[in-house]
């Protein structure tokens, strides 16, 4: 067996029902419980995906790192956190080399699935080998202050990046000797995030989704599962079309488990399984 995993990050239960994504919606799928998380934040769902932990133990519970480790060391005291809080209000201090990125699961020594079958590709998935990009982060805070200076610059980046993971994965995908495959992408969040009450804009996303996976689908092998799995959806942020993190994720998968909104760590043991893999071993 071969296990082929789609991160798709904020991927919505609600909105692929209802536009009924037959591609998206394969023998099951459903909701996940994210009731072991205290905050619902994209780094720490990822990274418990990836070892099965809950967040107090794999380690990472925050959203980004300081890219400097001396600073990171020295933002983990109380009084350092403080002063670097006080400082860098000052933006210019950022061209000094005082940035965030994501956190990685390889600062903490835990095993990801990646660790324990061979012949594993991730593909720029989060805490494990994704970077922050700042230009896209920085044009969607951009876009939601100026929606008509820099909306449909950062709807076309998002899409143009969206292509590239797309590519990226399909070649693997087709391409390479692989038993596990992971790729990813954060096209359903940052546009869910934007748009989630335009639903025109949120079809055309869902929709080319539904044909990426309609892509792999048709090209497997029969010795390949497919598991896609957010590490959560998108509410609507009250009255207003923007969207902010709901508190449950999408799980689907090719073959019938008859799980009940698992939990996100849940997938570790049934991917290793599928795989003949025993992490406890
Ligand atoms: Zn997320």
């Amino acid at each position: 067996m071969r296990v082929a995993i789609l991160g798709l990050d904020g991927l919505e239960y609600e909105l692929v029902k209802k536009f009924n994504m037959k591609n998206l919606m394969q023998k099951e799928y459903g909701i996940t419980d994210l009731g072991d998380f205290d905050e619902i934040i994209t780094p720490p769902i990822w990274a418990s995906f990836l070892t099965g932990l809950p967040s107090e133990k794999h380690g990472i519970q925050e959203m980004y790192k300081w890219e400097s480790n001396l600073l990171q060391k020295l933002s983990d005291t109380s009084v350092g956190m403080k002063w670097l809080k006080r400082i860098t209000k000052s933006s210019k201090l950022k061209h000094l080399g005082f940035r965030k990125t994501y956190p990685l699961i390889r600062d903490k020594g835990v095993k990801t699935i990646f660790d324990y079958i061979s012949r594993s590709f991730a593909i720029n998935v989060p805490t494990y080998n994704r970077h922050l990009d700042r230009y896209l982060a920085d044009l969607r805070r951009a876009s939601l202050k100026n929606p008509r200076a820099f909306g449909e610059r950062f709807e076309k980046c998002v899409y143009d990046k969206f292509f590239a993971e797309k590519n990226e994965f399909m070649k693997v995908f087709l391409e390479k000797d692989w038993t596990l495959l992971m790729g990813y992408t954060l096209m359903p969040d940052y546009l869910g995030h934007n748009y989630r009450g335009n639903l025109t804009k949120m079809w055309e996303a869902y929709a080319i989704l539904d044909d990426f996976v309609g892509d792999v689908r048709s090209s497997a092998q029969d010795d390949v599962r497919i598991l896609l799995i957010s590490d959560h959806g998108m509410k609507l942020l009250g009255k207003t079309i923007y969207g902010d993190h709901s508190d449950y994720g999408f799980y689907s998968t090719s073959k019938v488990l008859g799980l009940n909104q698992p939990k996100i760590t849940d997938f570790f043991d049934i991917i290793l399984k599928e795989l003949g893999c025993d992490a406890k071993a």
